[in-house]
């Protein structure tokens, strides 16, 4: 019998998939802290190299690509952050870096969109970061490309361009945890399973957005992640 709710569900967050028509439902996403030395170090932080560690957003602060979005309330510093994203496309229990690129559906460009001033707050008073990381239309990405069509993960230049001047530009493998390190690691403590997505971090050059700001960021051979932010 088809239950019923109270009220009409939320639709389920999904992203479109480099040909292919069906759109690939999202889970969950996670998140992953200081993964490149160089943005470590101007947070004032360094990279911790015993383990990765994660934060979350949830599905429903999935903003599309092309999105003209409302500035984030609460904030006077929003920063953009320019990530390689990945999405699984089976499930995985404790699985090993040798297997973990076996689970992965593919990859796409993505913006963790970070209330800098409201983490650093979270940060001071040793408060969990939701509040800066987590919010409404705080994780934008852009079209899915299957696992096959990127390719192996080796110096591919993820960019990101803030009003047509370019603000972060590194290697993915300037990484500090590879991907299958980070699935393999993830996948101890969740049972990952399809339409879950890894945020992999950012490199140096976050920065500020303002109303009216245009950013386009992309890794070679994916498509592209734009989001506008509205001057009112
Ligand atoms: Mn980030």
């Amino acid at each position: 019998m088809q239950a019923q709710y109270l009220f009409e569900p939320a639709p389920i967050p999904a992203l479109p998939v480099e040909g292919e028509a069906a759109l690939f439902p999202v889970r969950r996403i996670f998140c992953v802290g200081r993964n490149y030395a160089a943005h470590a170090a101007e947070m004032g932080a360094e990279v911790d190299r015993d383990a990765p560690w994660y934060f979350n957003k949830s599905a429903h602060a999935l903003c599309q690509s092309g999105a003209r979005i409302p500035m984030p309330p609460e904030t006077a510093d929003c920063h953009y952050e320019m990530e390689f994203v990945v999405a699984i496309g089976a499930e995985a229990k404790r699985v090993t870096a040798a297997d973990a690129l076996t689970v992965v559906f593919g990859y796409g460009s993505g913006i963790d969109l970070t209330r800098r001033d409201l983490q650093a707050v979270a940060k001071e008073k040793r408060r969990p970061w939701d509040l800066g990381k987590d919010f409404e239309n705080a994780a934008i990405i852009g079209p899915l490309t299957p696992a096959g069509a990127f390719g192996e993960i080796a110096g591919q230049t993820l960019w990101l361009d803030h009003d047509d001047v370019r603000v972060q530009q590194a290697p993915l493998s300037d990484m500090v945890w590879s991907v299958p390190e980070i699935i393999a690691d993830l996948s101890r403590f969740y049972t990952l399973l399809p339409g879950d997505l890894i945020m992999t971090g950012t490199p140096a050059g976050v920065g500020p957005v303002h109303p009216g700001s245009r950013l386009t960021g992309c890794i070679d051979g994916l498509m592209p992640v734009e989001v506008t932010l509205a001057e009112g």
